[in-house]
């Protein structure tokens, strides 16, 4: 299974992350910043559990392409 650890308050509003991964991100009309969908909010991070391992590659490409490298991805 995977986690993903999203540090939302240092994301800079780039869009990028949606582009490559639209099942788990999407922007805020409120703030601008991306937001981890269905995750919550834990010591100011964002997490999101239990992500079938299926979804790996997937996700790789929204940890590489963020430019201030705030989304991280554990796989158990
Ligand atoms: S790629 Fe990174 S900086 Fe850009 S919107 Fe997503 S989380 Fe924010």
């Amino acid at each position: 299974m995977i986690t993903i650890i999203y540090k939302r308050d240092k994301c800079i509003g780039c869009n990028s992350c949606v582009l490559v991964c639209p099942l788990f991100f999407s922007m805020s009309k409120i703030d601008g910043k991306s937001v981890l969908l269905k995750s919550k909010l834990k010591k100011n991070n964002y997490i999101l559990k239990n992500i079938d391992n299926v979804f790996t590659r997937y996700l790789s490409k929204a940890t590489k392409i963020c430019p201030v490298k705030i989304i991280k991805i554990i796989i158990h």
